[in-house]
């Protein structure tokens, strides 16, 4: 049997590269921030998801709206929609976030 350790609710996993906090004390592994993640920065762990690439995180507030009990929460539209902005203008079919957009 796999010994997982509890985790209290009111932990944050603040990564300090973006926006996104993950609280996985809160989550009862539903697996749909990793289902819509469109980055793959959440996998579906033994009891809760992991987030396991937080430095792909685009800030698109996809997660945050399907999580069904707030686990994540994360300020959306500050990133994909600038690489949006910037391949509309400059006519690239490279829509993503790089160090031409914001870094990431
Ligand atoms: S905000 Fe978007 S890119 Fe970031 S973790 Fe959530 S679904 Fe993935
Ligand atoms: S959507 Fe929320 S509750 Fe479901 S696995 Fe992700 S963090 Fe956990």
């Amino acid at each position: 049997m796999l010994d997982i350790p509890m985790v209290a609710a009111d932990k944050v996993d603040d990564n300090g590269i973006n926006t996104l906090r993950y609280m996985p004390g809160r989550c009862i592994n539903c697996g749909r921030c990793s289902e819509v993640c469109p980055h793959g920065v959440f996998r579906q762990g033994e009891k809760r998801a992991v987030l396991s690439q937080p430095e792909r995180c685009m800030e698109c507030g996809a997660c945050q709206l399907n999580c069904p009990t707030g686990a994540v929460q994360v300020e959306s539209g500050v990133g994909c929609a600038a690489a949006m902005i910037k391949a509309a203008l400059t006519g690239s079919k490279e829509v993503t976030c790089g160090p031409d957009c914001c870094g990431r």
